[in-house]
């Protein structure tokens, strides 16, 4: 059995069950983030399911973005526009970025990356396309926590963020379940508007 077909056999049992406890028209559930919170945080598996559950967040608590490293790259790069619909179209009021150790952002390496992908058959122009902004991102990502601290600063200085949304900076531990606060966005942190953050190429 393909990977594909063990998803849609999943679903299909999945689906039975849920007809069967909630009828046809399924388990109802806000759109909105209950509770007024978006999550940036990282792909990595570890944290798949164990994330939610160790914050207490449950199903239309919040809004939840993942990116390798939970990495922000640019003013309005991808994270930034769902923070921006997060915010501004469906109420959050808090952001937790939610580093974790022992990520694997800390080890990828543009060169190593590079090379891979043209082993795989990506070609050199198309890698040249894009080694700048892969360089940038690869390389300012040293180690998680200053990565954490510095998605903060980065979203107390976007423009498009409004002064009166709360952005906290915490470590998940991937084995233990527990986080670390780094950043506490209840208190000034105004060192945070001046810190230097420009990933400019
Ligand atoms: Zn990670």
């Amino acid at each position: 059995m393909s990977l594909l077909d063990e998803v849609l056999k999943a679903n299909e049992a999945y689906v039975a069950d849920i007809i069967k406890e909630y009828g046809e028209a399924g388990m109802p559930s806000p759109k909105t983030p209950q509770r007024h919170i978006a999550i940036l945080t990282c792909m990595d598996t570890r944290l798949v399911d164990l994330l939610e559950r160790t914050m207490g967040i449950n199903r239309g608590d919040a809004n939840v973005i993942r990116v390798a490293g939970n990495c922000i790259t640019d003013v309005f790069s991808d994270v930034i526009r769902s923070l921006v619909v997060s915010i501004y179209e469906l109420g959050a009021k808090e952001i937790f970025i939610v580093g974790h150790e022992d990520c694997g952002m800390e080890k990828t390496c543009p060169e190593e990356l590079s090379k891979r992908m043209i082993d795989r058959g990506i070609s050199p122009e198309a890698i040249t396309m894009i080694r700048c902004e892969m360089d940038r991102w690869a390389n300012n990502f040293c180690h998680s926590e200053q990565n954490v601290i510095k998605a903060v600063a980065q979203l107390r200085q976007n423009p498009l963020i409004p002064n009166d949304v709360k952005i906290h900076g915490l470590m998940l531990n991937p084995y233990t379940s527990k986080l670390t606060l780094l950043v506490d966005g209840n208190k000034p942190n105004t060192e945070l508007d001046s810190m230097a953050v420009c990933t400019c190429c």
